[in-house]
């Protein structure tokens, strides 16, 4: 069989092409789709994030409003900004950047985020109508490996997947779309015993870790497909993609994997949410 690279970049392509019509009809209906982002503090890490996010938002036409509070950002005021864009009828979705400074409740932040706006998936609500199998927006790099998935027409049903990582905005819900997708899943952590023997068995792989070539090429099965969420420093992912190619019957590379279709995402969710509250208005 012929190895295949996942190549993220033509699939973000693909999803950022079709929205480029869907944002026109929007403003010739005198609605400009518009994502507000939220920084707190000063990580380069996150600037560099949020700035992507932004200028990916304006070349297809999408309003990119951006919020940039100093690190002493106490909860409440945090909360009163995104209360205020809740209540901001020309604010179609609304990201806060993931981390916030550890004096802040992140997760309260979160789910002070209106679920009409929530299209980073962020909130608990979100997450939950995720797992129903009728969500909106389900977290943007979960959404972005299904359409990875999609787009190669990669079958899951009935296949045996396992998924390295339980975050809330990654490794949880990527695990309940694969499920609702009829695959077989098997969620891993730091307490996994005999996680290597677990992964060997997967015909799907979803790395989801954060430490950098963190699965190796002999916990892969034949054939395997192998999906990297990972992104470390040195844009590094966290399969060990050398080993792992060797083995892989499909794999994402890093960079240019999951990180490119992740970002198309929060675009068509934004478009969506935007379509979605002209219909509301009507
Ligand atoms: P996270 O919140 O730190 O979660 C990491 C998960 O990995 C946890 O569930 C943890 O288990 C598990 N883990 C840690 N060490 C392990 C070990 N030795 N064996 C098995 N499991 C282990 O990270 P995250 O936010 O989900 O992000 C994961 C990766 O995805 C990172 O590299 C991040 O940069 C990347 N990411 C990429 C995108 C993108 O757009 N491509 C977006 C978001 C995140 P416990 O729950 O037991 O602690």
């Amino acid at each position: 069989m012929e190895k295949i690279i996942l190549d993220g970049r033509t699939v973000a392509k693909h999803v950022t092409e079709k929205l480029v019509d869907r944002v026109k009809e929007l403003k010739a209906r005198g609605v400009t789709p518009c994502l507000a982002t939220i920084l707190v503090g000063d990580d380069p890490s996150s600037e560099t994030y949020v700035k992507m996010k932004g200028n990916a938002c304006e070349r297809i036409g999408i309003k990119s409003l951006r919020i940039h509070l100093p690190k002493e950002t106490l909860t409440d005021d945090l909360l009163n900004v995104i209360e205020e864009l809740n209540q901001d009828k020309s604010v179609h979705g609304i990201l806060l950047q993931h981390p916030v400074p550890s004096h802040i409740d992140e997760r309260k932040a979160f789910e002070a985020i209106a679920i009409t706006k929530d299209v980073d998936g962020v909130t608990s609500l979100g997450f939950g109508q995720t797992a129903f199998g009728f969500g909106k927006y389900p977290s943007c790099t979960p959404a972005a490996i299904m359409e990875i998935i999609n787009y190669y027409q990669i079958p899951i049903n009935g296949k045996f997947a396992v998924v390295v990582g339980r975050s809330p905005i990654l490794g949880k819900p990527v695990s309940a779309l694969l499920l609702n997708g009829n695959a077989t899943v098997t969620t891993c952590h730091s307490h996994t015993v005999n996680l290597s023997e677990i992964v060997k068995q997967a015909d799907i792989v979803v790395a989801a870790v954060g430490k950098p070539n963190f699965i190796k090429g002999d916990w892969i099965k034949e054939g395997a497909v192998v999906l990297d969420a990972g992104y470390n420093k040195g844009n590094i992912g966290d399969v060990d993609y050398q080993e792992c190619f060797e083995k892989a019957g499909a794999i994402t590379p890093v960079p240019g994997g999951v990180g490119p279709v992740t970002i198309s995402m929060l675009l068509k969710h934004t478009v969506i949410s935007a379509e979605t509250s002209t219909e509301q208005s009507h």
